[in-house]
């Protein structure tokens, strides 16, 4: 039964989806050029995941060293594991500095050095030299609080600049023309239950990344891949989707991230046996070797019957044996995550942890302005008129296969900032908007009403559960041929069951029942790419680590997969851009020494 439902209208030059970091610059930026902007989020701005980010954001500055931005992108080639694209790894990394500097100059309160300069800390992965000389102070921060200081002050500076914001509405759907052109998007007022379509010239998805596709993230629950579900329901492809980055030490349950200064501290982990397993699978770094590393050890513990609790299925880690004064000074923090989080005394008992999802490499392809392909054959570069993704949700693809941390905060303002300029140059502010395509607009309406009324035998909590225990013994740190299609085969048993989704609760105001249901119908999409894209990629590369094929492949599998995802998924693969935009001569990168070798550090 489809009721019908009174629509709010509304008109402008540009809407942002998402009110993190990536949009929240991209909207300022828009505001600033004059561009009518609304910014549509459905949490409040400064509750966007960016707020937890604390380590900070890779910028070479260099105020605490010599460094410059070929080496910083130098770094960011290799951390992708050579899967990135050259230009859009440039453009990060030279206009990095730029980036940061607005953000001081908006009012973001970094940390100082003795001279009054932007503090940076070292971070791993970065260095000097192209790889050959020691580690670098790049990351800029402000305290612990980075992320928290950055979207409180672009959130202010968006509101000085006019730009408007939709808040705590939740967008549903895009519409687009019939040749393919995006027209804006339907949007849930959590609010007032009222149904409001968004039509505009530009519209841009900066709704974060799909952690919770996974049953142990450190994301928040609000990272449930909106942006890619969307996009998937257009008909439009998913990119590099099956490079998940892993910390081995999320809280089990709650995910919350037990930070490496844990281990760094002399915290050790532990098997149901009380066994120090990492000395068996690394004598010499044991508990402090890389994170992948140790994810994957635990992991292969749990699966062969060691995990620890009644379904054993998490790792246990010990901070108990230091010394209490040691805890209080340098891991307070941590131990109040664990009081709370996990109900436990750290001087007394160990934490229950499990390898937790930390950030997705893949998501919705872009060029490096942030507008949304759709390749072919013939145009692998092909852009979607009207639409553009930022952020986690996009794929520029700046990270590649592997993210360096730091890497990603720049990434938002970088590229929040580049999709703005871009807007300004193809949207005509005295030009009528886009007449919307009403078959499209139906389209959406029915299918949140299809939702709504969904009056099946599953509730969304047992599917959403499902789909998250698949996705984090199947499609894991630690994956095999035989772990692959197993994933493969469950997952799509999973989201075939979507059909026989049950909601409860029917009403339009603040109906948790229905946002949750709405968000397991993004999470769904982005979790079969993940696990189909994965088990087709026959080789080792960054975070997808094949024990069936340990090596990277560059010969067959330097690509990009794209997955188109519509009830099954159909895979096809998108050539990775080797050209950097500037040549050598005029001051760019020397293109030998980005050539690809092995990644070790
Ligand atoms: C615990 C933690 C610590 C981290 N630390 C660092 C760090 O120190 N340095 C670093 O570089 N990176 C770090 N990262 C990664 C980085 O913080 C994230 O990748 C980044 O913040 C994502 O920003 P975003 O703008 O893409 O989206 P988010 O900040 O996730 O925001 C998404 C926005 O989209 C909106 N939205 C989503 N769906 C809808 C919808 N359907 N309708 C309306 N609105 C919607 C939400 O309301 C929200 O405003 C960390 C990540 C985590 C989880």
């Amino acid at each position: 039964m489809t009721q019908s439902y009174e629509l709010t209208h509304h008109e402008y030059d540009c809407i942002v989806v998402g009110a993190g970091g990536s949009g929240l610059r991209a909207t300022l930026g828009m505001a600033e050029q004059g561009l009518r902007t609304a910014c549509i989020t459905k949490v409040f701005p400064t509750r966007s995941h960016t707020v937890a980010a604390q380590g900070g954001i890779a910028a070479s500055l260099g105020n605490m060293g010599p460094d410059n931005w070929q080496w910083h992108m130098y770094d960011t080639v290799k951390g992708s594991d050579w899967l990135g694209d050259t230009d859009a790894m440039e453009y990060l990394a030279r206009e990095a500095p730029k980036a940061v500097y607005e953000l001081e100059h908006y009012g973001v309160p970094f940390s100082r050095t003795e001279e009054g300069k932007i503090y940076q800390r070292p971070f791993g992965g970065h260095t000097t030299q192209f790889g050959e000389g020691p580690p670098v102070q790049r990351t800029c921060a402000a305290a612990d609080r980075t992320g928290h200081a950055i979207l409180h002050t672009l959130y202010g500076q968006s509101l000085k600049q006019q730009a408007e914001f939709y808040i705590e509405y939740f967008a549903t759907d895009l519409i687009m023309s019939e040749d393919g052109q995006c027209q804006g998007v339907l949007a849930w007022s959590l609010e007032t239950g009222e149904m409001h379509v968004f039509n505009a010239k530009m519209t841009v998805l900066a709704t974060g990344g799909y952690g919770r596709a996974y049953f142990s993230a450190t994301s928040a629950h609000t990272c449930t891949g909106d942006g890619g579900g969307m996009v998937a329901r257009q008909g439009l492809p998913l990119q590099d989707m099956e490079f998940v980055q892993f910390h081995p030490t999320g809280i089990y349950g709650a995910g919350c991230l037990i930070t490496e200064g844990a281990r760094g501290e002399g915290g050790y982990l532990t098997n149901s046996e009380g066994e120090r397993f990492m000395e068996r699978y690394a004598p010499t770094y044991k508990d402090l070797a890389s994170r992948d590393v140790v994810s994957r050890c635990m992991t292969l513990e749990i699966r062969e019957g060691r995990g620890v609790g009644a379904q054993k299925d998490h790792i246990h880690l010990h901070l108990n044996h230091l010394p209490p004064e040691t805890l209080a000074e340098r891991l307070p923090g941590i131990s109040e995550s664990a009081r709370i989080f996990a109900g436990v005394d750290v001087t007394r008992e160990p934490i229950p942890v499990l390898p937790t999802v930390h950030y997705n490499m893949g998501g919705i392809p872009t060029n490096y302005w942030g507008e949304v392909l759709n390749p072919t054959e013939d145009d692998p570069d092909r852009v979607v008129p009207g639409l553009m993704a930022v952020g986690e949700a996009g794929c520029a693809s700046v990270h590649g296969a592997n993210r360096l941390g730091s890497n990603s905060l720049i990434d938002l303002v970088v590229f929040g900032r580049a999709a703005a300029i871009q807007a300004g140059k193809v949207v005509d502010p005295n030009a009528s908007n886009p007449r919307l395509n009403e078959a499209s607009l139906d389209k959406a309406v029915a299918r949140f009403d299809d939702v709504r009324h969904a009056d099946g035998g599953t509730p969304t909590a047992e599917l959403r559960l499902e789909m998250q225990k698949n996705m984090q013994a199947d499609a894991a740190v630690f994956r095999t041929s035989e772990t692959l299609a197993q994933g493969v085969e469950k997952m799509t048993e999973t989201a075939g069951r979507m059909s026989d989704l049950k909601v409860t609760d029917r009403t339009m105001i603040w109906n948790s029942d229905l946002m949750e249901s709405l968000e397991l119908t993004n999470l769904m999409p982005n979790a079969l790419a993940t696990v189909v894209s994965a088990e087709a990629r026959k080789e080792s590369r960054g975070a997808h680590a094949h024990e069936d094929f340990p090596d990277r492949d560059d010969e067959d599998w330097r690509v990009h997969t794209l997955a188109r995802v519509n009830g099954t998924v159909e895979l096809d693969y998108r050539p990775v851009h080797l050209s950097p935009l500037l040549g050598h001569n005029e001051g760019g990168i020397d293109l030998a020494k980005i050539a690809p070798k092995a990644r070790v550090y």
